[in-house]
């Protein structure tokens, strides 16, 4: 009987499970030039985090979380974000009291959301995020947004489409709710059933829904920027300035509510569309929180945060041809002729790991026609061949895969022979600035 994936999910493996690692070692090291340390959450937290934190009103908590109860009866969830568990992290460890702030972390992991699976969206997907917590400058909020922005500018994307908005305080929103009230009072007979339950709970969700007759309904609504309170104006402002002096092109767009309850002041989302049109929806995205810390349990601290999507950064860069070279290189096809030399060549094979060379070795008697396909799919760049003969003299054949030449050398002489061959290969690589046409020209340091 076939078993198969759960839906929604995905395996990742070979050229892709390396472009993965590679998009998360960029994402890691430009967290790490911005000081952002690793935290590692568990994937599984109390349900009752995620209802807090993530909010009740949440697309999120309403449809979309794998919640159970576990063997003791306890209501226990799937993560279907990082931050709740960092900030949960951040009481549990008491990180507020025993660190400097702002705290800053960043994760890398899988997250799980129970929603109807398309392009770009998964039931289990991998995010990057950092968190910045405990200092309520709006440079913080900058620096997340430009961390964001780097690494996207180092993976490769060259027009990022930056969408901001500014949810404002407490007071801003409380006039804009009462505005939207109003305004949706109209119209919400006419609108969907999730908009209706919005309407009750928190209006400032009927923006975020995809629903085309409601979205235009929504396209006469107030609009957020008029009901800011002069403080919160005057922040958005140091941001949009901040941002127009560094040359970081944005768009304020009005629509922007974004999908958790947490936020306040600045909101961003990070777009890109490939170069045949590809679109999966946010890269990236997020915002300024004031009450989140303290509605875990933790002290009132302010704080923001980005989220990347990798599924979402995989999919726009291999439609753009971003991620050339997450081939794995064989360095060395070892090939044992006849079922008597194995034994030595696995041995030869161990001695190159030793010596970090990439190997594979086939440990089956195949014939040289099988051979030298098998290194063709694996990319090696040499064959190193061990047959009864030279088992007898104490030799090896190493044969260039690219040019086809070979050479018979004493086992003795393998380890010289290919660190030499190695450094040269790296050599050719280099080319000359001197003009000169030889090849193996090669200048003395001055
Ligand atoms: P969307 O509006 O597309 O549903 P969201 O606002 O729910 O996104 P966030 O909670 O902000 O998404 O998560 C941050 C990032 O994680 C998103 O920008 C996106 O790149 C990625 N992401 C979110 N949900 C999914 C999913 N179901 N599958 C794959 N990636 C996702
Ligand atoms: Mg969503």
């Amino acid at each position: 009987m076939n078993i198969n994936i759960v839906k929604g999910t995905h395996d990742i493996f070979d050229d892709d499970a390396r472009a993965f690692e590679y998009i998360e070692m960029v994402l890691k090291a430009v967290a790490e030039m911005y000081s952002f340390q690793q935290m590692r959450t568990p994937i599984l937290e109390h349900t009752e985090l995620f209802t807090r934190s993530v909010g009740e009103s949440s697309d999120i908590v309403r449809k979309e979380m794998y919640t159970f109860l576990d063997k003791g009866d306890r209501s226990v969830t799937l993560r279907p974000e990082l931050t709740a568990g960092v900030m949960r992290s951040i009481v549990t460890n008491k990180l507020y009291a025993t660190k400097d702030l702002p705290i800053k972390a960043y994760y890398v992991g899988p997250a799980f959301r129970y929603e109807r699976p398309q392009a770009g969206r998964f039931r289990q997907f991998n995010q990057f995020g950092i968190e910045s917590v405990g200092v309520s400058s709006p440079y913080h909020d900058l620096e997340c947004i430009m961390m964001g922005y780097d690494a996207l500018r180092l993976l490769g994307f060259k027009n990022i489409n930056l969408k901001i908005n500014s949810l404002g305080d407490q007071e801003s929103r409380n006039r804009y709710r009462e505005a939207l009230k109003e305004y949706f009072a109209k119209h919400i007979d006419d609108m969907c059933a999730d908009c209706k339950e919005r309407f009750n709970i928190n209006p400032l969700r009927i923006l975020d829904c995809k629903v085309p007759n409601d979205q235009k309904i929504a396209e006469g609504a107030p609009k957020m920027q008029d009901y800011l309170t002069p403080e919160a104006k005057a922040r958005f402002e140091i941001i949009t300035k901040t941002l127009d002096e560094y040359e970081i092109p944005y768009e304020i767009d009005n629509s922007l509510v974004r999908g958790l309850d947490y936020y306040s002041h600045i909101i961003f989302e990070f777009h890109y569309t490939t170069a045949n049109g590809l679109n999966v929806g946010a890269v990236g995205a997020g915002g300024h929180y004031d009450n989140l810390l303290s509605e875990v349990g933790g002290p009132s601290l302010s704080g923001v945060g980005l989220a990347l999507g990798i599924e979402r950064l995989f999919a726009v860069m291999k439609d753009d041809n971003l991620l050339k070279n997450e081939k794995l290189d064989t360095d060395l096809y070892v090939m044992p002729i006849g079922e008597d030399s194995i034994k030595d060549a696995f041995g030869i094979a161990q001695i190159l790991r030793a010596n970090a060379y990439k190997v594979e070795i086939c440990l089956e008697n195949k014939s040289f026609k099988q051979l030298f396909k098998r290194a063709e799919n694996m990319n090696a760049k040499l064959a190193v061949i061990v047959g009864e003969n030279e088992i007898k003299n104490n030799e090896v054949v190493l044969k260039d895969l690219h040019t086809q030449k070979q050479v018979t050398i004493p086992l003795s002489n393998l380890l010289n022979t290919l660190d030499l061959m190695f450094m040269e290969g790296e050599e050719e690589h280099h080319h000359c600035d001197c003009g000169c046409e030889d090849e193996h020209h090669h200048h003395e340091e001055e």
